[in-house]
């Protein structure tokens, strides 16, 4: 049939995320993967502020004709989030009959929702459940992609696992995906992605893959028990030396040493405010809760 007479609309997917996480891999990945099967596909990407932690998003239709690179409000078929605020930001552009919600429940809490910085304190970051906002959409999925992609050797593969989760509800195979993906990342990385996104499948293809309203307490909210105990873990392969950790941080605890990766000078002046993981635009830091130390009796 002549392409110009199909009249099926497009298939819209709309990623989005914060800089850094690889939203617009996961956009080309799909839109490759589109052009190997004869369709047209459009995309348009927004990604200004990315390098500072800002939204990005990107826009991938595809089918027999396109004529718009952008997806009207309410008709997104698949809405792909790499981070948990962002995909409920965008939320209302998903259609109301049927479409689809991927998620990680991985939160970065933008400085500006977390005025008070004394430990214990509360931010004011999106207070939605995963569960909440799964019974609310036609096919809910929040995973926490970011811990898989860690228990594979490599947080940043998280936009694997996403895209693997996005893959079973798109009608292409396995083997196109995968030769796809491992042709868009680092030939050292593609083992761990490959993975990745093997994982993210099978997450969805899981029958119970539900997360309980407990699940949803992930990485954002400094405890609020004064006792805990955190340490600081800075992976140098990451840092980019750009300063902004040492800037930012509200201690000054926070150098470059004489190779200019980001060290912790004054440990004992931290407060674990979680400043710098939230602003690292390469996720080189992060703040990791120790157990509490044991009772004195
Ligand atoms: S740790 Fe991150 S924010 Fe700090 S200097 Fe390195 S790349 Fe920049
Ligand atoms: S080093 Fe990081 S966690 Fe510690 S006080 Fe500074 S910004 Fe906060």
């Amino acid at each position: 049939m002549d392409a110009r007479a199909d009249t099926t609309p497009p298939t819209n997917v709309l990623i989005v995320g914060v800089g850094g996480q690889g939203v617009i891999m996961v956009s080309k990945v799909l839109a490759q993967l589109c052009q190997r099967h004869g369709l047209q596909v459009k995309q348009s990407e927004v990604h200004g502020m990315a390098k500072r932690g800002g939204g990005v998003f990107s826009h991938v239709r595809f089918g027999p004709q396109v004529w718009s690179p952008v997806i009207p409000k309410g008709e997104v078929d698949i809405l792909v989030a790499l981070e948990w605020a962002e995909g409920l930001r965008w939320l209302n552009h998903l259609r109301r009959d049927g479409g689809t919600f991927v998620a990680d429940t991985q939160q970065i809490v933008p400085p500006i929702s977390f005025r008070n910085r004394s430990r214990g304190a509360r931010s004011a970051y999106r207070p939605e459940t995963p569960a909440e906002i799964v019974d609310q959409v036609g096919n809910g999925f929040a995973l926490d992609a970011t811990d898989m992609a860690a228990g594979l050797g490599n947080a940043r593969a998280a936009n694997a696992v996403l895209l693997g989760a996005l893959s079973t509800a798109l009608p292409f195979s396995v083997d196109g995906w995968l030769e796809v993906l491992s042709q868009s990342v680092p030939a050292r990385t593609v083992e761990t992605n490959r993975s990745a996104f093997l994982a993210g499948r099978e997450w969805v293809e899981t029958a119970d893959r539900r997360p309980t309203a407990e699940a949803a307490v992930v990485h954002a909210v400094v405890a609020p028990e004064s006792q805990d105990t955190y340490r600081l873990e800075i992976t140098e392969a990451w840092c980019k030396s750009c300063d902004i950790c040492v800037k930012m941080c509200p201690e000054r605890c926070l150098a470059l040493n004489d190779a200019q990766i980001a060290v912790l000078a004054v440990p004992a002046a931290c407060t674990a405010c979680r400043l710098c993981e939230w602003l690292c635009p390469d996720f080189a830091i992060r703040v990791v809760r120790e157990q509490e130390p044991a009772a004195v009796t």
